[in-house]
């Protein structure tokens, strides 16, 4: 019995130690979970991009995370926190309005509110914050638990974007009734012909504006896509500034305006993406020439010097318009930004391209500087370090090896795009420079007709439904080697830049590359082209 009891009581004992032992576990577990959970808790409060802080009923703080207290630090609110009220660390005027929202949560409201802050330098910043009633564990409301989220950047977008949309919508009406009034004219009938010219021209020019503005918010889209990537390749400065020159000429002699360009003579060739490049001083001597009435626009390329395979060029584009007022000249880069929008001035624009020049800017490791004065003018300054080098860079102009095999038929142009209006605006344009014009509107009917008719030469629209305009020609080439037929001059259309397409249409054998709107400079230009070629 007793030997039984003493089993029995040592099971007993085993099984205690057991429960103990298995309870100590638990409780491990239980402790590790905890702390896991404490551990997680607090790497969330403190690394939330949100500042959070929590006072008691008298408003002084108990506690913040480590964002807000950043935060406060970058603002220049430097004073401590913790065990201290609003009063002790704001200005009174923010003080009294954080203790007013503080008061109506303790009377138990739920508030979402923007809170405007005056920084020292005059700064205002906004953020959005929402707060609470913090509880005990009895649920007795001891203080206020808040948050707070800086909404500047986003109000500033905002803001913008409405400007962007008003500019816009003044850009977009104005053109569009001029031509509708103008068509209902033509539609009476009852003008002369001088007038009906008149007309045709007053239309054409509302429709440049119209496809200006396209392309302003294609520019839009553009950068909201960062859609190019960086393109490094040698080029030559001096060959990108004669480029530049000869795309502002026009403006500039339209303008009676005078263009001086300064080369330093030492500029070695550099390792940069010249597109973009292009792009920034195409932009900025736009504005020059468009913010100036009288007077000149300069653009002086500077060798500051060679070091370490880098390049150091200044690059000012300086003009003699209506310069700029020292408080506006940092907001000129913000996007949308214009000094005058256009429902109220004279210059037309939608405050993208100098947002657009300081985006691409920090893509290439540049840096710009403003100096300006109201009335007098206004110089911008590029800074660079370009890698350099000796090689010869590659020439960038479409290739043109077929130029010699090329002769000029007499027959009927075809011209292949899907457009039904564009279509209309070639065909009509060609006609009346005494073309007879056979039309298509997909690639495959264009390669089909290609291989039966003789023509003379052969404008395609990239894009076009069934077979993509490069690659009708491509086909038509390998048809034209196989069959030993004379080379045909082929062109394209493209609504894209010219360096976009240049290397797919070069693979496909094109011979020269358009950029829409198709008008008579372009049938002039492919006649200059046919007639070089002739001789
Ligand atoms: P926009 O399309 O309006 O020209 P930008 O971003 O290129 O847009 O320029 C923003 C604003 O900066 C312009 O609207 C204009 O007020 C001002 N600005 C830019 N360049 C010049 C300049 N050369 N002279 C005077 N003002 C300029």
């Amino acid at each position: 019995m007793s030997s039984s009891k003493s089993a029995y009581s040592d099971l007993n004992r085993y099984e205690l130690i057991n429960i103990i032992e298995n309870q100590q576990l638990e409780l491990k577990k239980l402790k590790d979970g905890y702390e896991e959970k404490i551990h997680s808790l607090n790497f969330i409060l403190q690394n939330l991009p949100a500042s959070i802080y929590w006072k008691n009923r008298e408003g002084i703080y108990l506690g913040q995370n480590d964002y807000a207290k950043k935060n406060m630090h970058a603002l220049g609110f430097t004073k401590k926190v913790l065990g201290h009220t609003d009063y002790d660390i704001f200005p009174i005027e923010i003080a009294d309005g954080f203790r007013e929202s503080d008061l109506a949560v303790l009377a138990g409201h739920n508030l979402t509110t923007e809170e405007i802050i005056t920084l020292f330098d005059g700064k205002k910043l906004i953020f959005l914050s929402t707060k609470i009633p913090l509880p005990d564990k009895s649920k007795n409301i001891i203080g206020i638990l808040g948050i707070s989220i800086d909404i500047t950047k986003q109000k500033q977008a905002h803001i913008a974007k409405q400007e962007f949309m008003k500019n816009m919508a003044h850009d977009l009406r104005t053109p569009l009734t001029g031509i509708q009034g103008l068509a209902q004219l033509q539609e009476m009938g009852l003008e002369s012909l001088e007038k009906s010219k008149e007309y045709g021209q007053m239309i054409h020019s509302a429709g440049n504006e119209l496809l200006a503005l396209l392309n302003a918010v294609i520019q839009v889209i553009d950068t909201e896509h960062m859609a190019d990537p960086v393109k490094i390749e040698p080029f030559n400065l001096t060959e990108l500034a004669n480029e530049l020159q000869a795309l502002i000429t026009p403006a500039i002699y339209t303008k009676r305006l005078q263009f001086k360009l300064k080369l330093d003579e030492n500029l070695p060739i550099i390792l940069s993406d010249r597109i973009k490049l292009k792009r920034i001083l195409l932009n900025i001597l736009s504005n020059a020439i468009k913010f100036t009435k009288k007077g000149e626009i300069n653009l002086n390329i500077k060798l500051i010097g060679l070091k370490n395979k880098f390049a150091t060029i200044e690059i000012n584009i300086s003009d003699t318009g209506i310069g700029i007022a020292e408080k506006n000249i940092d907001k000129i880069f913000e996007r949308f930004y214009r000094v005058n929008p256009s429902y109220l001035a004279e210059y037309k624009g939608y405050g993208i391209g100098l947002y657009l020049v300081k985006e691409t800017l920090n893509l290439l490791g540049g840096k710009i500087q403003v100096k300006s004065e109201e009335g007098k003018g206004s110089c911008f300054i590029l800074h660079f370090n370009f890698p350099f080098t000796h090689k010869k860079p590659n020439k960038n102009k479409p290739s043109l090896a077929s130029y010699s095999k090329i002769k000029k038929k007499i027959g009927p142009v075809l011209v292949a795009e899907d457009n039904a209006l564009a279509l209309h605006v070639v065909e009509s344009l060609l006609k009346r420079a005494g073309y007879k014009v056979i039309v298509k509107m997909n690639g495959k009917a264009v390669l089909e007709a290609l291989k039966k008719l003789r023509v003379a030469w052969v404008l395609l629209d990239i894009g076009l439904p069934e077979l993509k305009g490069t690659e009708v020609c491509k086909q038509y080439r390998q048809w034209e080697k196989e069959n030993n037929r004379p080379h045909l001059p082929i062109f394209v259309l493209t609504g894209h830049e010219v360096e976009e397409v240049t290397k797919e249409c070069n693979e496909a054998g094109i011979d020269l590359i358009f950029t829409k709107p198709f008008t008579n400079e372009t049938i002039n230009e492919i006649e200059l082209f046919l007639n070089k070629f002739d001789q």
